[in-house]
């Protein structure tokens, strides 16, 4: 096959452990899937449930800097846990979900705080302040047949060395099997897709020349610089 342009390059991340790479598909990201971050954000987490949005896979990044993007004056870090699929299909059952499951990373929702909100008050999307240019920085993939399925255990990010963000997975509204369940009630998931599952309180903003640390148990580590 030949093409009139060059095609874009296919987005993979590293797999911990093998010279082999997980192909990236889409990227879809929850949104306060944590009660105290629904919160902090100005909702009430019992009377609006999560809810998706997407980024695009051009977005991944594994660092170890990111570029300050443009138009903007408030950067916000957002730790996630990232889901890899392995195999997908529609209306999957929240028992079954696992089984789709490749591995687990841990990633970065940089968010263009400012440009979402106003895109927010003027209920248009929010694709200016969520999909821009390495704003999905993410640590290579552990297999999940070597890391099992955390559903449980510490997530934390630090900004040069002081701790932002603390909470454990258990404290997700919405776990990894219903958010399969749901997406593929909506979609047809597929082999690649990523699902960033949300992040807990403490989110703000990070400057040039700070070093972000996002740690969760069991996962990895993911170091990223601001330049
Ligand atoms: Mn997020």
């Amino acid at each position: 096959m030949s093409f009139v342009i060059p095609p874009p390059p296919t987005v993979s991340l590293p797999v911990t452990g093998s010279t082999e790479r997980f192909p990236v598909g889409r990227i879809f990201c929850v949104g306060r899937n944590y009660a105290e971050h629904a919160r902090e954000m100005g909702h009430d987490p019992d009377k609006e449930p999560p809810f998706f949005f997407m980024k695009s896979a051009d977005t991944i990044t594994s660092g170890p800097t990111i570029a300050y993007p443009p138009q903007t004056s408030d950067l916000h870090f957002e730790a996630e846990l990232v889901v890899g699929l392995k195999s997908g299909g529609t209306m999957i059952k929240a028992e079954d979900a696992l089984q789709h499951v490749y591995g687990y990373a841990v990633g970065l929702d940089m968010t263009r705080r400012d440009l979402q909100a106003q895109m927010k008050k003027m209920g248009r999307p929010w694709e200016v302040g969520k999909s821009f240019e390495q704003s999905a920085p993410c640590s290579p993939m552990v297999p999940a047949v070597k890391t099992g399925h955390p559903s449980r255990g510490a997530i934390w990010l630090d900004v040069d060395g002081k701790r932002r963000q603390n909470a454990d997975l258990a404290d997700m509204i919405w776990d990894v099997s219903h958010q399969i369940a749901f997406l593929s009630a909506l979609f047809e998931l597929k082999p690649g897709d990523l699902i960033m599952t949300g992040t807990p309180a403490g989110v703000g903003a990070v400057a040039r020349g700070e070093r972000m640390h996002a740690h969760i148990d069991g996962v990895g580590d993911l170091e990223i610089t601001v330049v």
